[in-house]
């Protein structure tokens, strides 16, 4: 089997995590690493990895040196959360005629928040022939995919509510400011209110994913973010919190029509909860006919499971046709273990 060249840009807590796997991927070989940092430039990225080895791929700031169609299959994107902002590279590697992965929370479903954006992601997608997909654990996974294949057995469903108590520890610095932690709760309120602390990103996406993949006709979103106060001292390599100062976000989205809530999505996120004798779990309660329950216990590793499920779409993504897709529009994931794995039909 030839393997399916990958360029990995940005090499992040995420990104470093995803080009390790890929390493351990016979079906996958990495040709091109891209981050910006200036101590990563020039570097090998077995260096960078710290994987004991050379792996003949020099990391560069400079995209457009790597972004060769002929040579890379496809790109994952891990550098932000925002559509917009990751408009300019994503645009460079579509009109390069290359396949991109990114794991941005808003591109898991751009149409939710930038419908004109999404639509041009679709247009010049197909012009050039490649195919896109924002994933990861959630959204991507977990509060939406999860969902929507709970309900494949439903004769009807009137509501759907789901919540995740997760860890943020493993995440990087980008998730640490856009969560609040490590804030006052008096520097949270204010962040909250201007913008820079925004809780979980992905709550519009995977709301809107539900109702399309359902046809539930959610027209309108309402989200609340309130800070969770640690009493003890957390730490995480990248964030102190000592007691009294914000670990983290309780972030609530709900979906309705009309003035029905149809789906409420529940999402309290913090570093290290078990230091305060809080489980983490993802709980999913359909009801409709039938009622179905789930609990997942400790919640699926957010970390892990970026890398993993990025990682692991890489074959339907560089199979599937042109355009912009949605985890709801390709083949379910699974892990790549072994030739079948990587030659589903899309
Ligand atoms: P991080 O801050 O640890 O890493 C980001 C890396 O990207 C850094 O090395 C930085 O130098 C590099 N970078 C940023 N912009 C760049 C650019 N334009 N060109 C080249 N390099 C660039 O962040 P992380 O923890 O690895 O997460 C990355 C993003 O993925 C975050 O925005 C995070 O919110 C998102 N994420 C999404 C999910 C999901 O479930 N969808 C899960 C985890 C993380």
């Amino acid at each position: 089997m030839k393997p399916i060249r990958v360029l990995q840009w940005g090499l992040g807590a995420m990104g470093s995590g995803m080009a390790r796997l890929m390493l351990e991927k016979t079906g996958l070989k990495i040709v091109a690493a891209v981050d910006g940092r200036p101590d990563y430039v020039g570097k090998d990225l077995g260096e960078v990895l710290d994987v004991g080895k050379q792996l003949g791929v020099v990391i560069t700031n400079k995209p457009e040196e790597v972004l060769i169609k002929e040579e890379v299959d496809i790109v994952i994107l891990a550098t932000t959360s925002w559509t917009k902002e990751q408009m300019p590279d994503l645009t460079k590697i579509i009109k390069a005629g290359i396949n991109c992965i990114s794991i941005a929370e808003e591109m898991s479903d751009p149409e939710a928040q930038n419908p004109e954006i999404s639509k041009q992601i679709n247009e010049l997608a197909k012009e050039n022939g490649v195919s896109v997909l924002g994933t990861g654990v959630n959204p991507g996974f977990v509060l939406d995919l999860l969902v929507v294949t709970l309900t494949g057995g439903n004769h009807h469903v009137e509501r759907i509510e789901a919540s995740r108590v997760n860890d943020l520890s493993p995440y990087g610095p980008t998730v640490m400011k856009t969560q609040g932690v490590g804030t006052t709760p008096e520097e949270f309120r204010a962040g909250v209110a201007n913008g820079s602390i925004v809780g979980h990103v992905g709550f519009p996406e995977s709301i809107h994913m539900i109702s399309e993949a359902l046809g539930l006709g959610v027209d309108r979103i309402e989200e609340s973010r309130e800070p969770i106060i640690s009493k003890v001292h957390r730490e995480t390599p990248h964030v102190k919190v000592e007691p009294g100062m914000v670990a983290g976000c309780s972030h609530i989205g709900i979906g309705y029509r009309g003035e029905k809530e149809v789906v409420k999505l529940i999402h309290p996120q913090q570093i290290h909860p078990h230091l305060e004798n809080q489980d983490t779990g993802d709980y999913i309660n359909i009801f409709g006919k039938p009622e179905i329950h789930m609990a997942i216990k400790p919640e699926i590793a957010g970390g892990v499971a970026t890398m993993g499920i990025a990682v692991n779409m890489i074959p339907h993504v560089v199979a599937a046709t042109p355009g912009l897709k949605r985890m709801i529009d390709l083949p379910v994931p699974a892990a790549l273990m072994g030739d079948s794995a990587y030659h589903r039909r899309v």
